[in-house]
């Protein structure tokens, strides 16, 4: 028996190679693919306007399938968080943060991840794998199930307004499959979430910032959390690989180039560590020394079992986000969601690989 190919792991133009490698005309590659991203069909039996017997070649060659929820929960203010399960076993967690009428789908590019960041619940998990572009695509098509948004909603009237690869995983360890997916995400014909309403996140692999950045259009997110090589060693151990200053000449370089955007720093806000008043000052310094257009992102930090670190207090953290304010970078605490439900970065999976 032949191995079936899955199809959600084709680009557009390798969906119409495929095609024609089976005698098929390209433009029935553009009419499959509004099957599969516009319309979010898995069976090619509904796909009407293919002829019966092409339906049935496709069915005997191929699969469209999605990852298999094996664990959902829901909190109290509506954040919405799946664990997914993949062919092989392997499993990646996704959350659904939902504002008043939109939200955000936030999506994993890794089974672990190596950065290793100390802080970081993912990062002790140590990377399996890295998810293939099925597989990342997959995520978002499973929250578009459950809300049911197929049709593709128009950019005004789609709840999962927007997606951010913040989930488990370094991003630009998995640049490939992440480029790929992210241009499956955007195309027109199907799924076309806007590249503005996309972020990245990465933790600093400053050799590919610009790269990933000019082939994909979203939007830079850098998880800093330090203003300088001290400190950010000390929680971050890829900083003794990619130093602050060539991550900052890589977000400048981006900020100066053709997508020239708003960066995001992600900042968890670490009691003792990172969050004096000093620090404050010192990530002012290093912004203007780079002349970067930014704003801060501050982050409550969600402690888990072991994890030698602890969240700082609210006035800590109102006081720096008050003193980034006053030098004109706009920093917002972000809000703690889903805290009953544990809907920080890692925490699901970690539950139940234990039980
Ligand atoms: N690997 C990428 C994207 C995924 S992590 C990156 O590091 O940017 C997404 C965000 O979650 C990062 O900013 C990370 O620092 C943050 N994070 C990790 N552990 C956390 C915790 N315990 N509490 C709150 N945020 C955490
Ligand atoms: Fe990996 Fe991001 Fe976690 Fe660091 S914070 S270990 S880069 S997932």
């Amino acid at each position: 028996m032949t191995i079936k190919k899955e199809l959600t792991e084709l680009t557009k133009e390798e969906l119409q190679n495929e095609l024609e490698s089976i005698g098929e005309k390209s433009f029935r590659a553009k009419q499959l693919w509004q099957w599969i991203y516009f319309r979010g069909v898995t069976d090619f039996m509904e796909m009407s306007n293919l002829s019966l017997s092409l339906r049935e070649k496709l069915s005997q060659h191929y699969t469209i399938t999605r990852p298999k929820i094996v664990d959902e929960q829901i909190s109290i203010d509506k954040t919405h968080k799946w664990l997914l399960e993949f062919n092989d076993g392997q499993r990646v967690e996704m959350v659904y943060i939902p504002e008043k009428d939109r939200g955000a789908v936030c999506i994993s590019t890794q089974v672990g991840c190596a950065v290793g960041c100390r802080f970081c619940h993912t990062g002790s998990q140590k990377l399996t794998r890295n998810l293939t572009v099925g597989e990342i695509v997959g995520q978002f098509m499973v929250a578009r199930d459950v809300y049911k948004e197929w049709p593709s909603p128009t950019d005004e009237t789609r709840y999962l307004s927007n997606i951010v690869v913040m989930g488990m995983g370094e991003p630009l360890h998995n640049m490939d499959n992440v480029i790929k997916a992210l241009n499956i995400l955007t195309d027109c014909d199907g799924i076309s979430i806007s590249r503005r309403r996309i972020t990245m996140s990465t933790s600093g692999i400053a050799p590919k910032i610009v790269e990933a950045l000019q082939k994909t259009g979203v939007r830079l997110a850098v998880s800093l959390h330090a203003p300088n090589n001290d400190i950010r060693s000390q929680i971050m151990p890829i900083n003794n690989r990619y130093k602050i200053e060539e991550v900052m000449k890589a977000c400048a370089e981006y900020q100066n180039g053709e997508h020239s955007r708003y960066i995001t720093f992600e900042y968890l806000m670490l009691k003792g560590i990172n969050d004096s008043q000093e620090c404050a000052k010192e990530l002012i310094s290093l912004m203007k020394k780079y002349k970067l257009r930014a704003t801060f992102n501050l982050i409550p930090f969600n402690p888990w079992p072991g994890c030698g670190f602890a969240p700082s207090d609210k006035k800590t953290i109102e006081a720096f986000s008050k003193t980034l304010d006053q030098a004109g970078f706009a920093s917002p605490v972000r809000v703690a969601r889903g805290q009953d439900i544990l809907a920080a970065c890692g925490q699901l999976k970690s539950k139940k690989t234990k039980n």
